[in-house]
């Protein structure tokens, strides 16, 4: 018996699934999916088989030839949910599962035609990461094990669906009113890369092999946001090698999206607030396309090495934006990291052992876990090591990393073995014990400097005293050093200062939810009531969590904010994201009154 991850029923002595078959039927009245899932299991086998579920019921399970597996679920455990344990007869090769997933699925958002831009038709979107596409099908949902997949999926005849998969067809549906999608991802993916979404969707071409797709009234939008995706890819290309996935589509979700972006294979998703009109919000579709290599390519094995995932697709974003808008937009984008980092280090605290990078999560959700640090702490330990070396030899070790471990799943002991091999000694001389393995930042973390970000944080930090910047400066300042001064604000100043602010900024009607949104931290931190208005809004809609979590804390600070956010949340709280609601709801528990 060995279970290798502490978020998963996997046993690596059993049988491991080889393919995946899936079927799925969107029931969107009774928001349910009715589906069959048969695992490929690559020869014959027998005996216990451990998948993971949570709220799936189960109706049958037969072996590929027809014969019925004997099957038990387990008591429901809190983070993992149910383990279903097989029984299979000597010689199984193939599983075949019949079941149905529950309206409460953490991995699916079911959202009204009221909660889209046409407000005419449904929307379906997943989100499995980390550990909820056990909420979808039954699978040994650990990215220890890599499958590829094929589905067919039935849905309203007036839909569209898309997967992180190629698209392999369409048919006429079961039933009359309905349609049959047909995917294949030919790659060996972890399944918490599975990925689906059905509204009423439209396309634009990018380029032959980028496609944006999105609501109808969304579209065009997109395609202009998105526009330079092309030169983007070509860029990583020269970073990191060919693109290893074909095809690079991304999905325009709508507003309750819960992250910025999910790195799903072939169809990266994409929160709508990234429409900024300005092309000013793109560095993430540089990070979810980083993914197709650090992450996709070459996956954490379990969360507690959840780092290799993003501190290094963090870091290769960062090499993507450099090349493309140079040197001084790479330094504002570190500045602009490290102010998240900060922030998620203040709020575990500097001893916190979830500050480490190499985690020890068994117990602990990865959901209650997640924060800027893997990302931000991750890619100034690939920085230090890049800076150590040099960078044309570290070029030269990331091309080595990624070709010794594409399409496999690794540890960050694994990582540090290479890393030892490939450039002796070099662990040692940058202490990567303490960066893996000790709480808060290492005193050698790499320092990026900018002219422009030194002025911007002395002139932000002159606030209180009474500093402004003159009215030349403003008008030249780009959206990121907009960003950089408003995040080195005092976080509470008093009602001339907002109207200062707002009046010479003009920030209560920015579209770019970045600037908007750090400015709503402030004055509904600050109880700057003429934009309560603007707060409603935001928070009515959007329910990104990089927002709803800062901006809910701000609302904490003052009596009627905190009245404020409690009326808002008791309107909006049913349209967000599951996830969405469990982090504002932690937020809420601590404001002072209780
Ligand atoms: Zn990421």
């Amino acid at each position: 018996m060995a279970r290798l991850d502490p978020h998963s029923y996997f046993d690596s002595d059993q049988a491991r699934t080889r393919h995946l078959d899936i079927a799925f039927d969107v029931d969107f009245a009774r928001r349910v999916i009715a589906a069959r899932v048969v695992l490929d299991l690559g020869g014959p086998s027998r005996g216990p088989l451990d998948l993971d579920t949570k709220g799936l019921a189960i109706g049958a399970v037969r072996t590929g030839d027809g014969r019925p597996v004997p099957f038990a679920l387990g008591p429901e455990e809190p983070i993992l949910g149910r383990r279903l344990r097989l029984e299979l007869p000597a010689d199984s090769t193939a599983v075949e599962i019949v079941y149905e997933t529950t309206p409460d699925a953490v991995a699916l958002q079911w959202l009204d035609p009221a909660q889209t831009e046409g407000k005419r038709h449904p929307f379906l979107f997943s989100q499995c990461q980390s550990i909820h596409a056990r909420t979808m099908l039954p699978c040994q949902d650990s990215p220890y094990v890599r499958t590829p997949y094929r589905a067919a999926v039935t849905i309203p005849d007036a839909l569209a669906a898309v997967m992180s998969a190629g698209p392999a067809g369409e048919r006429t549906g079961p039933r009359p009113g309905t349609k049959t999608w047909l995917f294949e991802m030919p790659q060996p993916i972890p399944s918490y890369l599975l990925a689906l979404a059905v509204g009423d969707l439209a396309a634009r071409d990018l380029s032959p092999r980028a496609r944006v797709w999105a609501e109808p009234a969304t579209v065009e939008k997109a395609a202009w946001e998105f526009a330079g995706v092309e030169q983007m890819i070509v860029t990583a290309e020269r970073l990191f090698g060919p693109y290893p996935w074909d095809r690079y589509d991304m999905l325009v979700l709508p507003p309750s999206f819960p992250y910025g972006g999910m790195e799903n294979p072939r169809m990266t998703f994409l929160t709508p607030t990234l429409l900024a009109g300005d092309r000013s919000l793109v560095d993430v579709v540089a990070h979810e396309l980083a993914h197709s290599w650090t992450g996709n390519l070459v996956t954490n094995a379990t969360m507690d090495h959840f780092w290799l995932n993003e501190g290094f697709t963090v870091w290769a974003e960062r090499r993507i934006v450099e090349a493309l808008h140079g040197a001084e937009a790479v330094a504002l984008a570190w500045a602009i990291g490290q102010n998240a980092l900060d922030e998620s280090v203040a709020r575990f605290g500097a001893e916190s052992p979830l500050t480490r990078l190499r985690t020890d999560l068994a117990g602990v959700d990865p959901d209650e876990a997640f924060s800027s640090i893997p990302y931000e702490k991750g890619a100034r330990f690939v920085a230090l090591l890049e800076r150590t070396v040099g960078r044309e030899r570290f070029d030269r070790f990331i091309q080595a990393y990624l070709g010794r471990f594409r399409f496999t799943s690794i540890t960050t002991e694994d990582f540090v073995a290479f890393l030892e091999v490939q450039l002796p000694g070099v662990a040692a001389q940058v202490d990567s014990r303490a960066w893996l393995h000790e709480v808060g930042m290492p005193a050698n973390a790499p320092v990026f400097r900018s002219g422009a970000l030194e002025a911007l944080t002395a002139l932000a930090e002159g606030f209180a005293g009474g500093a402004r910047p003159a009215a030349a400066q403003i008008a030249a300042w780009s959206p990121a050093e907009t960003l950089i001064y408003l995040q080195h604000l005092p976080r509470e100043v008093g009602a001339n200062a907002c109207a200062w602010l707002d009046a010479n900024l003009r920030l209560t009607g920015r579209g770019n939810h970045e600037i908007l949104v750090e400015w709503l931290v402030i004055a509904a931190g600050s109880d700057y009531e003429p934009v309560f208005g603007r707060v409603r809004e935001v928070l009515s809609r959007v329910g990104r969590m990089k927002y709803l979590r800062p901006l809910y804390t701000a609302l904490g600070r003052h009596p009627r904010t905190r009245q404020l956010a409690r009326d808002l949340y008791a309107r909006a709280g049913p349209g967000y994201h599951v996830l969405s609601r469990r982090v504002i709801e932690s937020v809420m528990e601590k404001y002072r009154d209780g």
